[in-house]
């Protein structure tokens, strides 16, 4: 009985080898704690760019809701996310294509 078996994880995944942030630089979207303020707002926008022109943000954004806690994923810092996951608003999320 192979119905009920998950998926390959290469089909699950296969999105992420599509995303506009594959040849950004890692620390753009996992940064340390290290900036703070302005600096770190700054590092988060840039990210939320590049997320803009992304061809699997919607994917990408249902991914990081659904088990991510660090990084920018779908658009959305971790931050946004727990607000997202308790039912909250976000204001300033990249937005879905
Ligand atoms: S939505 Fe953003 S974080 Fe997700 S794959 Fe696309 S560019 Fe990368």
């Amino acid at each position: 009985m192979t119905t009920r078996l998950p998926p390959p994880l290469m089909d699950a995944y296969e999105w992420q080898s599509r995303g506009a942030c594959r040849t950004a630089a890692t620390g753009l979207f996992f940064d340390s704690d290290a900036k703070r303020g302005a600096r770190r707002a700054r590092q988060e926008e840039a990210a939320k760019q590049v997320c803009l022109g992304c061809p699997v943000l919607t994917q990408c954004r249902a991914h990081g809701l659904a088990c991510e806690d660090y990084g920018i994923w779908g658009g959305l810092t971790a931050k946004e996310r727990a607000v997202l996951r308790s039912g909250g608003v976000v204001s300033n999320p990249a937005h879905a294509a």
